[in-house]
């Protein structure tokens, strides 16, 4: 494998485009303001405004896909603390959402610049995925990886080009096409981000720093609310799911790929009988594709909706035209109670398969008179790349 040299640790250009590089925070000493000075110096105000601008663009956009020309056009210095400063606040934030949301959209614009120099500058891809810790090397095709580093890159993708089946693989070494690399690199990114966070510090600092930034951590909160909002503390009963949840929760424990719509009417589902977020993650892991960043946004989507009451459950109707109405048993499932035909799905009062679970004598959540009666798939627009938590 040709291993190009790394970046120089004095490149300050290269550490204001990736800020969360390895031994980035030897540059504090060296841009030397003190968290103090950082927090409120009339000097610093400019790098503490990118720093929220940084942080509501993540929140409003997740995808990261949105253009932050303000940050484009400032100096490496500046670039360096808003983000340090992006991080502070994302430490104090009431909630762990919008870090979450900030780590996938500065990865996604860190691998948007990575695969832009990955032709011309290949040391400055090559360099960053060394200090990564999955060093890279630059092929005639594209980037190649050892073995291992591209399994461990790759698990948390669910786009279906990463399996290892479809890899060409040699010498112990993957090599991919540019922009798989820069994607595959994004992913180590985002995972490096959502792991820094929070950051280590002290309750003085803390206590200033939510008294300077109350308002825009309350606004911050309004953007990216609390995944589900339940009143008093629900208990999940799983053995009164009906035949369609069940069926589509042993699809996915088995590997299974489940269509998008199945997907959307698991995550509603879950919501209104009272599942919590982790736990509705949780349901996915099975899947082949499993992205637990697409997967936390898009049940954020779902389960958000209307103040967190989330979207209404598919009908049965609907489930039926879908495919996933599993009434009539389902013969390739192992226990006998999966195999039988379910009587209770046959009253003609059952309209929505939360209605099943109460039937059965689960509590799902109340769902008030005026919310919307048909449930919906999430806008397209609003996804990120893939669809369908997964
Ligand atoms: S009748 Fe409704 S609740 Fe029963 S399996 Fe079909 S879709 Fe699910």
């Amino acid at each position: 494998m040709a291993v190009r040299r790394a970046p120089a640790v004095t490149d300050r250009d290269l550490w204001a485009q990736y800020p969360f590089l390895p031994g980035a925070e030897a540059l504090i000493a060296e841009y030397s303001p003190s968290l103090g000075e950082l927090l409120d110096a009339p000097a610093y105000a400019r790098a503490r405004e990118l720093g929220r601008i940084r942080v509501r663009a993540a929140a409003d956009d997740p995808t990261g896909t949105a253009a932050l020309g303000e940050l484009d056009r400032a100096d490496p210095d500046l670039r360096f603390l808003s983000f340090m400063y992006a991080r502070l606040l994302l430490s104090v934030a009431s909630t762990s959402a919008p870090g979450r949301r900030w780590a996938v959209a500065e990865a996604r614009r860190a691998a948007d610049r990575l695969e832009s120099v990955a032709d011309r500058q290949p040391e400055e891809f090559v360099g960053v995925s060394r200090l990564l810790g999955f060093p890279a090397a630059s092929t005639p095709g594209g980037y190649e990886f050892s073995l291992p580093d591209f399994l461990r890159l790759a698990a948390g993708l669910r786009e279906p080009e990463f399996r290892l089946v479809h890899q060409r693989l040699a010498r112990g070494l993957v090599e991919v096409s540019t922009d798989r690399a820069a994607r595959l690199l994004q992913e180590g990114i985002r995972v490096r981000l959502t792991t820094s966070l929070p950051a280590e510090i002290g309750p003085e600092v803390r206590n200033r720093l939510e008294a300077l930034e109350a308002e825009f951590l309350r606004d911050l909160a309004q953007r990216v609310p609390l995944p589900a909002q339940r009143r008093g503390v629900m208990v999940l009963r799983a053995e009164y799911f009906p035949p369609c949840i069940r069926k589509m929760r042993r699809m996915l424990e088995g590997g299974e790929n489940l269509a998008h719509s199945g997907r959307f009417a698991l995550a509603a589902f879950l919501h209104r009988v009272g599942a919590s977020f982790d736990t509705i993650v949780d349901s996915y892991r099975g899947a082949p594709d499993f992205d637990e960043s697409i997967s936390r946004y898009q049940i954020e989507h779902i389960t958000q909706r209307d103040g967190g009451r989330g979207y209404d459950p598919p009908t049965c109707e609907t489930l039926r035209s879908q495919g996933f109405c599993f009434r009539e048993g389902d013969p390739t499932a192992s226990r006998a109670e999966d195999r039988a035909r379910d009587p209770r799905c046959f009253d003609p009062s059952l309209v929505r398969p939360t209605q099943y679970y109460r039937l059965k004598g689960g509590a799902a959540v109340e769902r008030p008179a005026a919310e919307a009666a048909a449930g919906a798939p999430p806008p397209a627009a609003t996804r990120p790349r893939s669809d369908g938590p997964g």
